[in-house]
């Protein structure tokens, strides 16, 4: 393609919400035979709702919430949001309630969090969280969390001073073109693949709800980036789309790396095209683009 033809690639891009941020992104993106997804806010709302609770002990639903919420509202993690953001409906101070005082608040990345509230020990998170903290869970539990994930839903785990004391299953429903996108990148000869740092279970029935195939789950953000070499190196041009401060090592080590527009800063830094509508077509705009720009018709 010509110097020409560039810039007007580019510039078509720009007209239809996609940063390209050079030549040489608009280039790869025509290789581009594999995708790695990130799940949570790429191929997902990534507005997670509390949709179940089921608590093991006895004890009052409000009360429960005002513990959890007092530890989670420090947390920046969207299935923290989901969980502040549902106990406000046991309040009735409004949009802005004053949670009890949180002491040692701790957040453990890919885990959950911890904190102290009246004098109670609040643990929330996942098995793995459990597990470190030496917090058994009983049968009952892992049953609720099997059904969530089944259902893709997150299940999280409560603990009150040592005892597992609630499940709460969280929906973070797909976009709504995301089954399509991938059918169509199917049909483009594109290989599509899901990695997450949410757990297998979830992950899988995420996949298969949007057809995926290939899944990665309980991923750290290094391992996502570890992947995508892997695909280099097995002789894949790979694109990474993602969303998030996890994602950016991935979307570094990627051919072509995509952010989506509503995600964090770092992701849109760390991309080569940033997809600023935040619609995953864009993903099939944006190899479009390119496969018209740098193929000529003979
Ligand atoms: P992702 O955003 O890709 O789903 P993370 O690494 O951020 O993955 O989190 C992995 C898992 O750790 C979550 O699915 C959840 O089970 C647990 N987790 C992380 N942060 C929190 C939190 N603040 N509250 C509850 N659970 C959490
Ligand atoms: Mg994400």
């Amino acid at each position: 393609a010509t110097p020409t033809a560039v810039m007007v690639g580019t510039g078509v891009g720009a007209t239809q919400g996609i940063l390209i941020k050079g030549g040489q992104a608009l280039e790869s993106a025509h290789k581009v035979n594999c995708i790695v997804f990130d799940k949570t806010g790429t191929l997902t709302m990534g507005k997670p709702q509390v949709v179940d609770t089921k608590l093991l002990r006895n004890m009052v639903l409000g009360e429960f919430y005002e513990l959890i919420a007092a530890a989670e509202v420090n947390s920046e993690h969207p299935l923290a949001k989901a969980i502040v953001e549902y106990a406000k409906n046991f309040r009735e101070d409004g949009e802005n309630p004053v949670w009890p005082e949180a002491r040692d608040f701790e957040s453990i990345t890919g885990q959950g969090v911890k904190a102290v509230v009246r004098n109670k020990e609040i643990n929330v998170g996942n098995k793995s969280l459990m597990l470190d903290l030496n917090i058994s869970i009983p049968i009952d539990a892992e049953e609720l969390l099997a059904e969530a994930e089944e259902m893709a839903q997150t299940g999280i785990l409560v603990s009150i001073d040592g005892q597992l004391t609630g499940v709460i299953a969280i929906s973070d429903p797909l976009k709504p073109s995301a089954r399509e996108v991938i059918s169509i990148l199917k049909s483009m000869n594109v290989k599509s693949i899901m990695v997450t740092g949410d757990n297998w279970g979830t992950a899988r029935s995420i996949a298969k709800e949007v057809g995926i195939d290939t899944v990665i789950a309980e991923a750290r953000p290094e391992y996502k980036a570890e992947k995508v070499k892997e695909l280099q190196a097995s002789g894949y041009t790979v694109a990474m789309v993602g969303d998030g401060i996890n994602d950016s090592p991935a979307l570094v080590a990627a051919d072509v790396g995509m952010a989506i527009g509503a995600g964090t800063d770092i992701a849109i830094e760390a991309a080569d095209i940033v997809l600023m509508k935040s619609n995953l077509e864009d993903v099939i705009t944006a190899i479009d683009l390119s496969r018209k720009t740098f193929t000529r018709i003979r």
